[in-house]
């Protein structure tokens, strides 16, 4: 995979990008179910570590 930059938490290289801040991370700071980095992610007021994979507005 592309590296695209330096996570924006931690600054190890980022192959991901958040959908909601356009920020580079890396995969430790993405949520790939939400599509968002963890930052946004706990914004959006779901734990990815708590809540099973089910999302409701993704239906
Ligand atoms: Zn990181
Ligand atoms: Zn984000």
């Amino acid at each position: 995979m592309e590296v695209l930059g330096l996570c924006a938490i931690c600054s190890k290289p980022a192959r991901h990008t958040c959908s909601m801040c356009g920020r580079v991370v890396c995969s430790e700071h993405y949520v790939k179910r939400l599509h968002l980095c963890t930052n946004c992610a706990r914004l959006h007021g779901d734990r990815e570590r708590e809540r099973p994979p089910d999302l409701k507005w993704m239906n």
